[in-house]
């Protein structure tokens, strides 16, 4: 099942996304709400075409854990060694934006402002200390993210990365999350990226280094995942830091994210001066 947040007529609203129509659930206006009981509502008696919708981003999770380096060829283009335990870092959830929005950011404040393709898996019940064969029964389903980072900020100005990695709009998530009956094996997913029409990452998540379900039993034993906590599993090579001559989003650029049985995540890019 393919679930969105959707807006239509002023009412914010969860839906099912079924070819290009749009079927409203039932008493639904809240996508965590909804993961948090466990049960997916029936359909309402409404239903849209899917572009005469707002898509809004499928939820406000209360954590956002990220996962670094976690495909090898990424590593060595940024020049880092394989990591041997997931490396973890955050991400604040009012960077989110939905499918369409637009990524923003001011020249004063970043200039080398890259994309990161990535698997995002939807938590969907408190997990602490859960077993690597029991994790994907903590998952709710997945959707796509792009883990935008301003390489100036992540890099040289500051010692860790938390603001290039957090700015407003840095967050592009959905449109949907599909549920993880649909998805057979998350470790076999094709991953890409497109900048405007050229194919900039091109991998699958067969090649991360942790799987999704080592993922969750690791963060588990650390933090207690809540219900619609997301984790961004990591991206494959070909970031704009790791190509030879870099290349940096610019205003205007429009980014594509697609994995395969999932969907497209598309953006556009506004820099401003101030
Ligand atoms: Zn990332």
């Amino acid at each position: 099942m393919k679930l969105l947040t959707f807006t239509v007529n002023g009412r914010t609203r969860i839906g099912e996304l079924v070819g290009d129509t749009v079927y409203a659930l039932a008493w639904q206006d809240n996508m965590r709400q909804m993961v948090r009981r466990g049960i997916v509502a029936n359909r309402a008696y409404e239903r849209f075409p899917l572009e005469s919708v707002k898509v809004e981003a499928p939820l406000m999770p209360s954590k956002i854990i990220c996962i670094g380096l976690n495909y090898a060829d990424h590593a060595k283009e940024t020049g880092a060694e394989l990591p041997k335990a997931p490396v973890i870092f955050a991400k604040f959830p009012s960077a989110i934006i939905a499918h369409g929005d637009l990524i923003k950011w001011k020249s004063e404040i970043t200039s080398k402002v890259d994309w990161e393709a990535e698997l995002v898996v939807v938590i969907g019940k408190k997990a602490k200390d859960v077993s690597e064969d029991d994790a994907l029964n903590y998952v709710f389903g997945y959707t796509i993210g792009n883990d935008i980072s301003a390489r100036d900020l992540q890099k040289t100005i500051d010692v860790q990365w938390t603001r290039g990695k957090s700015l407003d709009t840095f967050c592009p998530l959905g449109p949907v999350i599909v549920t993880r009956d649909e998805i057979e094996n998350p470790q076999a997913l094709k991953v890409t990226c497109k900048v405007n029409d050229h194919v900039m990452q091109d991998g699958t998540t067969a090649d991360m280094i942790f799987s999704v379900k080592q993922l969750v039993s690791y963060c588990s034993q650390m933090f207690t995942l809540l219900p619609g906590d997301l984790i961004m599993t990591g991206t494959p090579a070909g970031v704009g830091a790791g190509r030879k001559p870099a290349r940096f989003l610019k205003d205007g650029d429009t980014v594509t994210v697609s994995i395969e049985g999932i969907g497209d995540l598309t953006n556009q890019c506004v820099v401003s001066d101030k």
